[in-house]
C-alpha cells in the first residue's frame, strides 16, 4: 500500500518490529515495555485470553511474570504476584483477605507505614489490634472470634525483635486465621517464612532483594488460590509492577545469595565492634547472644542474621550530627539493603509520624540509629565507624 505522505506514516510504523530470520535465543530476557500486544483479529484476542498472553500491561507483562516465577522459586510456594512497591504488596494483600469487620492482630514494632496502613483500615470498619508478637500469650489475649489475620515481620524494622513464626503460624490456623509476614529484612535466602507455616509471605524487593536502591517493587507469594484472590484486587487497584523495575530487580536478585551473606557477616562483625564501644549504649542485632530472641534466630535462620542492625549513640542531637558527618563511606539514606553501607535515624524517617507515646512503647529512641550494611570490605566498615566515633570522643575531651 502508498501512502498520500509516505514519510509521516512510515515514521510511526517503521522498526518497530523484531527481524524473525535474526533473532535468536537471547542470553537475558528482553525488556517488554510494550502497553499493549497487537492481536490480528477478534480470535486472536480470544485465542491470547484463553492462554493468558500478553494483551495489556497492567495485567500481564512478560518482565513481571519473569521476576514473579523467580520469587515463587525462592519463596517455595505455589504463585506470585509482583507490585509496584513493598507498600502496596502489603496493602494489596490486606484489603483482598479483609472484610468489613474482620479483625486483625500485628505487631507493634512493625515498619511505621506498615503501622500506619493497618490504622486505615479502621475506616472499613477493620479493626487492628497491635501486640507485642514475641510475646505469644499477649498475641493470644487478643484473638477474638472475628480474627482473621496475624501479621508480622520475620526481623522487625527497626528495633530488630525476631517473631517466632512456628508458633505464631500455629497459633493462627488454631483460630481459622492466616499468618501473613513481611521478609523483607531476611530475605529468602536466609528465612522461608511459608515453610515454617506462614499463609503469605511479602517482600519489599525495593531493598534486599533488588540490591541497587534504583527499583521500587514488592512481591507476594502464597499458594494459588489466595494469589488470584490477591490479583484480581490488584489489576483493579492498578498496583502491578512496573516492566521495567521488575526487569532491573530480577538482574539484582541473581547476586541476592552473594550479597545477603556477605552482609550478615559484615553486619554481626560491627554489631560486635558497636556492643563494645563506650559510647554506644545498646545494640539490637539477633547475632549477638545479648539479643532477647537469640536462641530463636539462632534456630530459625541457621547462623546467619541478615544485614539490618540498630544501636543507641549516647549523647544529644548534636552527638548525632557530628557521628553523621563524619562516617565518610556510610551514608544517611531513606532506604536500606543496598550494596553499600547506609544510616537512618528512625526518629527523623520512618518514625516521623508516630506519636511520641508510641514511640516510647515501640523502644524508638532519639538516640537510636539504623544501619542497613552493605558488602564493603569488613575492615573498611568498622574503621569507618571507629574513626566516627573517635571525633565524637576528641570532641568531648577538649
Ligand atoms: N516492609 C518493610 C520491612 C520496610 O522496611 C519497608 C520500607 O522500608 C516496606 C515494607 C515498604 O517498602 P517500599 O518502600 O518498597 O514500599
Amino acid at each position: 500500500m502508498t501512502y498520500k505522505n509516505e514519510q509521516n506514516t512510515n515514521i510511526l510504523y517503521k522498526g518497530n518490529k523484531i527481524n524473525p530470520n535474526r533473532v535468536s535465543d537471547p542470553e537475558v530476557m528482553p525488556l517488554y515495555l510494550s502497553t499493549a500486544h497487537n492481536v490480528a483479529d477478534l480470535d486472536d484476542l480470544q485465542n491470547t485470553y484463553d492462554r493468558k498472553g500478553y494483551a495489556y500491561t497492567r495485567s500481564h507483562n512478560a518482565n513481571r511474570d519473569g521476576i514473579a516465577e523467580l520469587m515463587t522459586y525462592l519463596e517455595q510456594s505455589e504463585n506470585s504476584v509482583i507490585t509496584n512497591t513493598g507498600m502496596s504488596a502489603i496493602s494489596t494483600t490486606l484489603l483482598a483477605l479483609l472484610t468489613s469487620g474482620d479483625h486483625v492482630v500485628a505487631d507493634k514494632t512493625l515498619y511505621g507505614e506498615s503501622i500506619d496502613f493497618l490504622k486505615t483500615l479502621s475506616k472499613y470498619g477493620i479493626l487492628v489490634d497491635f501486640v507485642d508478637i514475641t510475646n505469644l500469650d499477649e498475641v493470644a489475649s487478643v484473638i477474638n472470634a472475628n480474627t482473621r489475620i496475624l501479621y508480622t515481620e520475620t526481623v522487625s524494622n527497626p528495633m530488630m525483635t525476631v517473631a517466632n513464626i512456628k508458633a505464631i503460624a500455629d497459633l493462627a490456623h488454631s483460630h481459622q486465621s492466616y499468618l501473613i509476614v513481611d521478609n523483607t529484612f531476611m530475605t529468602p535466602v536466609l528465612f522461608h517464612a511459608l515453610t515454617d507455616g506462614a499463609d503469605v509471605v511479602i517482600n519489599s524487593l525495593t531493598k534486599f532483594a533488588n540490591g541497587h536502591g534504583d527499583v521500587t517493587l514488592g512481591s507476594i507469594s502464597a499458594k494459588a488460590e489466595i494469589i488470584e484472590k490477591i490479583y484480581n484486587l490488584q489489576v483493579l487497584l492498578g498496583t502491578t509492577g512496573d516492566p521495567f523495575d521488575s526487569w532491573l530487580a530480577t538482574r539484582g536478585i541473581r547476586t541476592l545469595d552473594l550479597r545477603v551473606k556477605k552482609q550478615s557477616s559484615n553486619a554481626l562483625s560491627l554489631a560486635t565492634f558497636l556492643e563494645n564501644h563506650q559510647l554506644i549504649s545498646k545494640v539490637y542485632y539477633a547475632g549477638l547472644k545479648s539479643h532477647p530472641q537469640h536462641d530463636l534466630a539462632e534456630a530459625q535462620f541457621s547462623n546467619q542474621y541478615g544485614g539490618m542492625l540498630s544501636f543507641e549513640l549516647k549523647g544529644d542531637r548534636q552527638t548525632i550530627n557530628k557521628f553523621l558527618q563524619e562516617l565518610n563511606l556510610t551514608k544517611y539514606a531513606m532506604t536500606l539493603g543496598g550494596i553499600r553501607t547506609t544510616i537512618s535515624h528512625p526518629v527523623s524517617s520512618s518514625h516521623y509520624d508516630t506519636p511520641e507515646e508510641e514511640k516510647a512503647k515501640i523502644g524508638i529512641t532519639d538516640q537510636l540509629l539504623r544501619v542497613s550494611v552493605g558488602i564493603e570490605d569488613e575492615a573498611d566498615l568498622i574503621h569507618d565507624f571507629e574513626y566516627a566515633l573517635s571525633q565524637i570522643e576528641l570532641e568531648e575531651g577538649e
